[in-house]
């Protein structure tokens, strides 16, 4: 027997399942194929939201553990309770991840689940846990199926010694060493929450500096801050073997351009190499979806190579976040309504919830460098700025890069206690067009971290005043 729908949205991460309640207010009759037990994808399940909760509890730890004596409050007899905290996350998680069953009822979609392929021009075959097949008939089809883990040859993943970020949301006792593999967001992250939890986390990089997409001057001071917590960093070097031992792990690293092999004893390893997108047993090929050279469908504003088959988020190129996948879904969702969907890929600000946290939004100075784009530049740091001072967060800074002739915004890098919500403020001065002018005659509360913004566009223009 087979169901008739508008869309059928294979996948229910922040692509499939913002898609899916957009279409059903659109009017849209929907159906969401989900082959996980739950909804919410990478994302809420084992992604953002874990990893959040686990940052945001072992920074309270360490927080109790250290930071607060120098503010007057003594805490003693501070202890980890890790089946709590790991229980405190499920919860989040769980909740969440029912909110959007909530969601798909209230917006009249319906949820199926099963593994989902197409089985040609407006079908969907669905697998079910059992085996059981079904089939649904649509007009439209929406690749939402998102993006797994990027193996390391030669380094076999077992979710326990040798983890993804999966394994490493969940480990039952905390490690006393642990390498990650990548100095990426995933390494940054999940590094820190382990190190703040009593590991000693040691980070092999590849390439000769960490986070290699963000803005270079951010990426040093950063590294600079992290190294002062404790993180040890090999960059510039290979793994070349991850070796099992009976009680621990050895693993061998040698410079990336070659050279002497090195060997280190590790509890634990964390392969962060970065992630790939799931295409496979999709029926792709068959009905003339077409990937690019690095494996990811090939769209032009969401449509792919075959009629009527759309693709969104991290199965399609660009950055692999959650709120990229939202913004496509919404305007995915939105020119099958016969509306005009729209995404700025100019402004999708990134973040990493480090300790202090890193954003961005727009060009990095390198970037600008290289399109041969004059520019302005203006910078404050947190340790001139007056909430900082009170609240001991001095580190890092916030850097303002303007057209040098027409002043608009082209980038804001962040590096400090909570800017990952003040890059929210940047975003959209971005989305309007705004000039460097406009934040810096923009009257900002005192005290507040976000002055430091503030201060930093005045600098564009020279008139910096709080230093
Ligand atoms: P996914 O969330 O991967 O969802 C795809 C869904 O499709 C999955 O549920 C999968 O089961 C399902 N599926 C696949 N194939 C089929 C099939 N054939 N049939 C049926 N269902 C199928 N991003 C941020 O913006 N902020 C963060 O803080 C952040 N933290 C992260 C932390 C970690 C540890 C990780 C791993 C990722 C993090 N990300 C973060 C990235 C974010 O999770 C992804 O960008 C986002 O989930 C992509 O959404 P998506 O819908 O494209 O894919
Ligand atoms: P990443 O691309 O951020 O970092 C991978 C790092 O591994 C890079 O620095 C790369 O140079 C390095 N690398 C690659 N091959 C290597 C090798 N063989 N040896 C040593 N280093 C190597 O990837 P990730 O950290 O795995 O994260 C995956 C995706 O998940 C990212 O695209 C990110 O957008 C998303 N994510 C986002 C957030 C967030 O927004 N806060 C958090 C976690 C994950």
């Amino acid at each position: 027997m087979s169901d008739t729908f508008d869309i059928v949205i294979i996948g229910g991460g922040p692509g499939g399942y913002n898609c899916a309640i957009r279409a059903g207010q659109l009017g849209l009759k929907v159906a969401c194929v989900e082959s996980g037990s739950t909804l919410g994808g990478t994302c809420l399940n084992v992604g953002c939201i874990p990893s959040k909760a686990l940052l945001h509890a072992s920074e309270m730890f360490e927080a109790a553990g250290s930071h607060m004596a120098g503010l007057g409050v003594k805490v003693s007899g501070v202890e980890l309770d890790l089946p709590q905290m790991m229980k405190s996350k499920d919860e989040t998680v769980d909740g969440l991840t029912k909110g959007i069953a909530f969601l798909f009822k209230k917006n009249k979609v319906t949820h199926i689940t099963g593994r989902g392929r197409i089985a040609g021009k407006g079908k969907v075959e669905v697998t079910d846990a059992k085996g059981k097949k079904s089939e649904l008939i649509t007009k439209h089809i929406v690749i939402a199926t998102g993006s797994e883990v990027t193996p390391l040859p030669g380094v076999e993943i077992d979710e326990e010694r040798i983890v993804s970020s999966t394994g490493a949301l969940s480990l039952s006792k905390v490690p006393k060493s642990m390498v990650v593999i990548g100095a990426g967001v995933i390494g940054l992250e999940l590094g820190s929450v382990w190190r703040r939890l009593g590991a000693k986390v040691k980070v092999v990089e590849y390439l000769p500096r960490i986070m290699p997409g963000a803005d270079g001057e951010l990426a040093k001071q950063a590294t600079r801050i992290l190294k002062k917590q404790g993180f040890e960093f090999h960059l510039g070097t290979k793994v070349t073997a991850v070796e099992k031992l009976k009680n621990t792990l050895k693993l061998s690293m040698e410079p990336a351009a070659g050279g002497e092999i090195t060997t280190i004893e590790t509890d634990v390893v964390l392969v962060a190499i970065g992630r790939r997108p799931v295409t496979e047993g999709l029926g792709l090929q068959e009905v003339g979806v077409k990937l690019d050279a690095r494996g990811f469908i090939e769209t032009d504003h969401w449509k792919t190579a075959a009629d009527n088959i759309w693709a969104i988020g991290d199965c399609t190129a660009g950055p692999m976040l959650a709120h990229k996948a939202e913004e496509e879904a919404v305007a995915c969702a939105e020119s099958i309504a016969g509306k005009a969907g729209h995404v700025n890929y100019d402004v999708i600000p990134g973040v990493v919830y480090t300790s202090p946290e890193m954003a961005w939004v727009g060009k990095t100075e390198e970037e600008l460098k290289e399109a041969g784009i004059a520019y302005k530049k203006g910078a404050f740091p947190f340790a001139a700025n007056s909430r900082g001072r009170a609240n001991h967060q001095t580190d890092g800074f916030i850097k303002v890069l303007a057209d040098a002739t027409t002043d608009e915004i082209l980038g804001v890098h962040m590096l400090g206690a909570n800017v990952s919500e003040m890059i929210g403020e940047a975003t959209l001065a971005m989305e309007f067009r705004a000039a460097s002018e406009d934040i810096a005659r923009t009257c900002h509360a005192h005290p507040t971290l976000s002055e430091a913004l503030r201060q930093a566009a005045m600098g564009v223009e020279g008139w910096t005043m709080q230093m």
